[in-house]
């Protein structure tokens, strides 16, 4: 007997959220049965593919493809926008759905999670596994990957076993057999930027990196070589982080383009700060405190807070606020990545407020008009990158390329 963690990840989350909602809507159509995929809008460079169906992927179609290479790849290909709200709609019930099954959850991202049982033996495991994949199914109609195993590492390999609706186990004896054997770029936090370094060194396996010298690793990739060379070796030392109050809401992007003006800057923060302040109500809660950082192209990087007088839930106001920030702090460099964020919440302050009736239809509005113009200019994926970065997910630190992992964090 020993402790089980499991990671739940949602097969094309995106595309499959989108999927179920329109079944919900009482839709004709299933966008999982046809070559499609999850975009931006297509009418500007800038869109890219987010989530793709399965038949979207025989034809070579790979998220993060621009909506034209897709296009060129598949003429047919049905390209449906992205639907925020569901998303976090979607990812709230599956969270709900799992903590029936154990208290202990560790978000990781709006489609991954680790649920940690106590005392659990292996066959038990690999049983509730499968039993919590068909419960999904059955109640959401869409599927998931579990990975068992006894660290949050291990699961989650296991979880990018075959995909999808597979339940994997990856324990510490099945390293060999079922890790070592796969490319290296496919360990966990091995990236873009790693691999060719890797290559260079002859590693081309997770287990040549496990066998590798440990001095040789340390010391040219430093702190990141020590994790990775740890990981190729199912070693984890990161403790399970239960959920903890929300303290901050945010929302980053990083920029397909560089932004030079004013104009283009406040529209972008303003499809940030729409996003922040929905899941701020989602949460029920009001901020006192709003945030900007700005990261040039030139690696520069500022961040300012403003304390407000007092509470507030408004997509409007939070943005005002920002946009008086960002105008005071910009020094007119062309910026590569923005972000937004509200603190210093209170959830007492929104019971307060939520008398006002019309609070909530007053910021639908506003918020069907923001997803409009941002839609209509840059296209959905100009907003993509690090959204839904909250407390849970604590901002990528040194050493780990933030462009490889968008809306992800070194938690492992
Ligand atoms: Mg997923």
């Amino acid at each position: 007997m020993s402790n089980i963690i499991m990671h739940v990840d949602v097969n094309s989350a995106f595309l499959s959220w989108t999927a179920a909602y329109e079944q919900q809507m009482g839709l004709e159509r299933d966008i999982r049965e046809v070559a499609s995929v999850i975009g931006g809008n297509e009418e500007n460079r800038h869109g890219i593919v987010l989530a793709k169906s399965m038949k979207a992927k025989k034809y070579g179609i790979k998220t993060g493809n621009s909506l034209m290479e897709a296009r060129l790849m598949c003429p047919n290909l049905l390209v449906v926008p992205p639907n925020y709200q569901v998303y976090v709609r979607a990812s709230k019930s599956l969270y709900e759905l799992l903590n029936t099954f154990s208290p202990d959850i560790e978000v990781f991202s709006i489609d991954e999670c680790f649920i940690r049982f106590m005392d659990l033996n292996k066959e038990k495991a690999i049983e509730l596994a499968y039993s919590i994949k068909e419960q999904i199914k059955q109640v959401f109609g869409y599927t998931v990957n579990i990975g068992i195993s006894t660290n949050k590492l291990l699961a989650k390999m296991a979880g990018d076993f075959e995909k999808p609706d597979k339940c994997h186990t990856c324990f510490p004896e099945e390293i060999k057999e079922k890790m070592w054997i796969l490319p290296v770029e496919n360990l966990f936090m091995v990236g873009r930027r790693t691999q060719p370094k890797l290559n260079k060194l002859g590693i081309y396996t997770i287990g040549d990196l496990a066998n590798a010298d440990f001095n040789l690793i340390s010391t040219l990739l430093k702190s990141h070589g020590r994790l990775i060379y740890a990981y190729a070796n199912g070693h984890d030392a990161s403790t399970f982080k239960p959920p903890t109050p929300i303290k901050s809401v945010g929302n980053s992007s990083t920029l397909k383009f560089n932004v030079e003006d004013i104009e283009t800057a406040h529209v972008i923060i303003l499809s940030l700060v729409e996003m922040t302040a929905w899941r701020l109500r989602e949460a029920k809660m009001m901020c006192s405190v709003v945030s900007i950082s700005i990261k040039d192209s030139s690696f520069g990087y500022i961040s300012r807070q403003k304390k407000l007088q007092y509470f507030t839930d408004c997509t409007q106001d939070i943005y005002k606020n920002i946009c008086s920030l960002f105008d005071k702090v910009w020094d007119k460099n062309p910026i590569r990545q923005l972000g937004v964020s509200v603190s210093d919440l209170d959830e007492a302050k929104f019971q307060q407020l939520s008398i006002f009736k019309d609070r909530n239809s007053l910021n639908n509005e506003k918020l069907d008009k923001v997803i409009d113009k941002i839609r209509e200019k840059y296209g959905d994926a100009a907003i993509i990158r690090g959204v839904f970065a909250n407390s849970d997910l604590e901002p990528l630190l040194g050493g780990y390329p933030d462009d490889e992992y968008p809306g992800m964090s070194s938690i492992l």
